[in-house]
């Protein structure tokens, strides 16, 4: 069957009395693909529309526009090019893909309403995880075919497993296909506070490691766990806790140093509650970390709400791991396919006006499009998706 889209390049979108607006990193982006200064591209291709900067109309299309049909800057145009027609106003208003579906002969002629916000959401808004050996193995070419934007887990060994090259190689090939990435960092055995400082040492460098991979890929933000049990450091809570912030010191000292746009994200896992994230978020600015909620570990592992762990924790949320169960063990199953209550979670996104990095965990092949379908139907009816 046809997918729901495949643009047919009939040049129609690039038609028009005036073109999508460019952003200052766009326009240098731009303007290095096309060997000009930014003084140049200017004089030579883009006009002020009021505030905002837009490609010149020349013949009444964009002036990048080819004879062939084809963008002439294609592989840096802009961000809205690149985006269309699937604009997250369709999940609002189906009026609107009714409209746009009326322009663009891309779409399927018998795509339904439900396929095309599943679609928008899958490519703007959600992440699905894949550890890094089972992507190079087996996924690569169904993520690419699916056009899927990944979290790659670097836990179990993969650091030692694969190169560097490896990894730039895996990230040239996801950046051709215009797909994005987060990183969720190595967590198996890697206490932030062991009271072992050799321990403690080797915890650090495997994180550190971690960091550079991730700015290979690009990504604004890494996951991690603190490693903290509380059937075994739970006497020793405090102090355990101060280890921890002295690993997070090393840590975004050496992100600085390395990849200075890289932010830890935190997630709950086996913490009682939320007393040591707080603890951490007092002591390192906004910029350096912020909190990752994963809604299934709450249910299984805390002893505290969801509540009580958004009231203390949310204004640093950034991101959301996103799965299912059944609320005794950690089944990580499609969003749906449990007894969680994601419709609470998604009301408290709405009221609070936030739209964090949404990844998909459900470790099974098989829950991967119902849990896109399921989370799509959440951001449809939750989310205003112009906060996008
Ligand atoms: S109108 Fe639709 S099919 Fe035609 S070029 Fe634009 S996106 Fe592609
Ligand atoms: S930049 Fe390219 S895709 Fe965008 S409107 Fe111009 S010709 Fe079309």
């Amino acid at each position: 069957m046809r997918p729901v889209f495949e643009c047919a390049q009939c040049g129609h979108c690039c038609h028009g009395v005036a073109t999508v607006s460019l952003t200052p990193e766009e326009q240098t982006r731009v303007a290095e693909f096309l060997g000009l200064t930014k003084e140049e591209l200017f004089q030579k291709y883009l006009i002020y529309n009021g505030n905002r900067v837009e490609m010149k109309i020349v013949d009444g299309h964009c002036i990048f526009y080819g004879k062939d049909n084809l963008c002439k800057i294609h592989p840096v145009k802009p961000f809205h090019c690149r985006r269309w027609p699937l604009h997250p106003s369709i999940l609002n208003d189906e009026n609107a893909w009714l409209a746009i579906k009326a322009d663009c002969p891309g779409f399927r002629k018998d795509a339904t309403y439900e396929e095309v916000v599943t679609l928008i959401c899958s490519r703007s808004f959600l992440n699905v995880t894949c550890p890094f050996d089972l992507l190079v193995e087996q996924y690569l070419d169904t993520v690419l075919e699916s056009r899927l934007n990944l979290e790659i887990g670097l836990n179990g060994g993969i650091l030692d497993k694969f190169s560097v090259q490896d990894f730039e190689r895996v990230n040239d090939i996801l950046k051709k296909n215009d797909l994005k990435v987060t990183i969720h960092g190595p967590f198996t055995d890697l206490p932030l506070g062991s009271v072992n400082s050799s321990i403690r040492e080797a915890v650090v460098n495997i994180l550190k490691k971690a960091i550079d991979i991730t700015r290979i890929f690009g990504s604004k933000t890494m996951v991690i766990h603190t490693g903290f049990d509380p059937k075994h450091h739970g006497e020793y809570e405090k102090a355990w806790g101060e280890r921890a912030k002295e690993s997070l010191f090393e840590l975004i000292d050496h992100a600085n140093q390395k990849a200075p746009n890289v932010k830890l994200l935190i997630e709950n896992t086996f913490e009682y509650d939320p007393r040591l994230h707080e603890d951490i978020f007092a002591a390192f600015a906004q910029e350096a970390v912020g909190f990752c909620f994963d809604l299934a570990h709450q249910v299984v592992f805390s002893k505290c709400s969801m509540d009580e762990w958004l009231s203390s924790c949310g204004d640093r949320l950034m991101e959301l791991h996103l799965h299912d169960n059944h609320g005794k063990s950690d089944e990580h199953l499609a969003v749906g396919r449990g007894r969680l209550d994601f419709d609470s979670l998604f009301k408290w996104l709405k009221e609070h006006k936030k739209l964090p990095i949404l990844t998909i965990e459900a470790h099974n092949e098989d829950a991967v499009m119902p849990a896109i379908r399921a989370v799509s139907n959440l951001l449809k009816k939750y989310l205003n998706t112009s906060l996008k």
